[in-house]
């Protein structure tokens, strides 16, 4: 909703360019708000042109000097800014959750997955090394260097505002690039503490910028010149615009994009274990990851379970994100909740069966939040668009099928392929999953599979555009280009006597 800017009302988001925070002049601003609450807690501008210009401009300007600053002097700064992370947690934590909604243990998570990448952002040092082979020729020396490739720019979703931004910005910087990033206009708050944050552990001007909005924004940083590359996460079909606008401007682009997470789970599965992982990562974060699982597939026998799921589902508490024990926060805004709602509506008069309602609960204390319960409906079918749409919201939908092989197959004919488990005690059934299944993150008894930052983020088929994953050694390769250096040196006394065979005119080394 746009809002007209009255001064000193609210509180306004502040644009990060050159080192120096201030206000927009945009004259369309959005507001921010609790989604447990409804209270406005800030407003946001929609810039357009000319401060994302700026931005742009100052990150070119600021690469000149970043890109030759010295390894240790980058990897120092991301120690430090993992240190005042953790200084800041509760209030990182307090901030998160006022705005997107998510409860505070979780809304910490948030962070700490962040800080996670900030530190393996320190390790930039090995992490980033060129190769080198002696005498590939006569006297020459082949090897390769990892250079920073210039003014990269980030774009984020809701529903992670603290690991999303951690997952792009430390690893484009202390790779030698300078950075422009635009998180969502749903809940950027988060982020700007984070990137204040930056600048309090030593991030020179220029080299971190902060931009908001919403098209246009991501237009111009898609499209402007300057840029060298895109690092998107957030639905496919904006990822898709994004990717394809990027790319036609030269850019290297890698999005990651929405998801339909199966869940397998095996008649010979730990039940009890099996089912909390799915419950938790069904309803988690009231299903607002793009790891959630969405879709339980009950192999043979394991169909029976759909009361135990129900049941366990049935216990989690849902309120405020701030309120102690809470399980289920609320979802983002009032427009996602009646998007949610319809979806289920629509399940039910396809044919699904409702087994557990959480339309409109009675949250005490919060009549006016974006609540949904867990809600499941089974008997669900691949026509169904329960089963096609990505819901994104408190809703688990099961399917029944007779053999791992349906299981699998189910799997793969989904246009998504973000993140999947597999609930069993047998290796061989695991390890033939793995195999065959076609989806980034694989988990095994383990529900949300998002790898460490060791690893790199990926994801198949719909879920994904790009090569390389965000974080860990992807994300360097991504924020650095390869050069390869051939080299001969003379010795001063040499003569060549004819030994190198006079000109060479032929394409070997010789
Ligand atoms: P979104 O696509 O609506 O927004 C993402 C970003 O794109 C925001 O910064 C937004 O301002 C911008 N944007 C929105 N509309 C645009 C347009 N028309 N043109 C250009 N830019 C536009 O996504 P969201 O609702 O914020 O986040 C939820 C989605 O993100 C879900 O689909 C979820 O699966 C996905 N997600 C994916 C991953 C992953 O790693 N694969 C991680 C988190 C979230």
């Amino acid at each position: 909703m746009a809002a007209v800017l009255q001064p000193n009302a609210i509180p306004t988001v502040k644009l990060l360019i050159n080192g120096v925070w201030r206000d927009s002049n945009s004259s369309d601003w959005r507001d921010i708000v609790n989604p447990a609450t409804q209270e406005v807690l800030a407003r946001v501008p929609m810039c357009a042109g000319g401060e994302i210009d700026e931005a742009i401009a100052s990150a070119a300007e600021a690469f000149k000097t970043w890109k030759n600053t010295p390894i240790g002097q980058r990897a120092r700064i991301m120690l430090k800014l993992q240190e005042l992370i953790r200084r800041d947690m509760k209030k990182l934590a307090a901030c998160l959750t006022a705005e997107q909604g998510k409860t505070l243990p979780d809304a910490e998570g948030d962070v700490f997955r962040g800080l996670e990448v900030v530190e393996h952002a320190a390790s930039i040092g090995t992490l980033s090394l060129g190769e080198m082979a002696e005498n590939v020729a006569s006297g020459v020396d082949t090897y390769f260097i990892r250079q920073p490739i210039g003014v990269c720019v980030g774009i984020t979703p809701f529903n992670f505002p603290a690991m999303i931004p951690l997952w792009m910005f430390p690893m484009a910087i202390v790779s030698g690039n300078t950075f422009v990033l635009k998180p969502s206009e749903q809940d950027p708050m988060t982020t700007v503490l984070l990137a204040q944050l930056a600048i309090e552990a030593g991030v020179p001007p220029g080299v971190l910028n902060i931009v908001h909005g919403g098209k246009q924004a991501v237009d111009r940083l898609c499209t402007h010149p300057a840029v060298k590359a895109v690092s998107f996460v957030g639905s496919c079909h904006v990822g898709e615009h994004v990717y394809n606008l990027a790319s036609t401007h030269g850019k290297r682009a890698q999005c990651m994009m929405g998801a339909k997470n199966h869940a397998i789970v095996m008649p010979d599965a730990n039940k009890d274990q099996a089912l909390n992982a799915l419950v938790g990562a069904a309803f988690g974060a009231a299903g607002q990851r793009c790891m959630a699982t969405s879709v339980a597939v009950l192999v043979g026998e394991a169909a029976n379970w759909v009361p135990d799921i129900v049941a366990k589902a049935k216990t989690l508490k849902v309120n405020a994100g701030t309120v102690v024990g809470t399980d289920v926060g609320p979802v983002i805004s009032k427009q996602a909740k009646a998007r949610i709602e319809g979806l289920i509506a629509k399940g039910v008069a396809e044919g699904c069966i409702l087994d557990l309602d959480g339309r409109n609960p009675n949250v005490d204390g919060y009549p006016s939040g974006n609540f949904i319960a867990p809600t499941i409906l089974s008997g669900v079918k691949p026509h169904h668009s329960v089963y096609k749409e990505e819901i994104f919201g408190p809703v688990l939908v099961i399917v029944s099928v007779d053999t791992l092989d349906e299981a699998i197959a189910l799997t793969n004919a989904n246009p998504y392929g973000n993140g999947t488990g597999i609930f069993t005690q047998s290796g061989a059934v695991a390890r033939k999953f793995q195999n065959e299944i076609d989806v980034g993150q694989v988990g095994i008894n383990v529900p949300i599979p998002v790898p460490v930052p060791y690893f790199s983020f990926t994801g198949s088929r719909g879920s994904k555009l790009g090569d390389l994953g965000p974080y860990g050694k992807q994300a360097v390769h991504f924020y650095t280009q390869v050069k390869t250096v051939t080299a001969r040196w003379f010795d001063d006394a040499a003569v060549d006597g004819g030994k190198s065979g006079g000109v060479n005119t032929t394409i070997s080394l010789k």
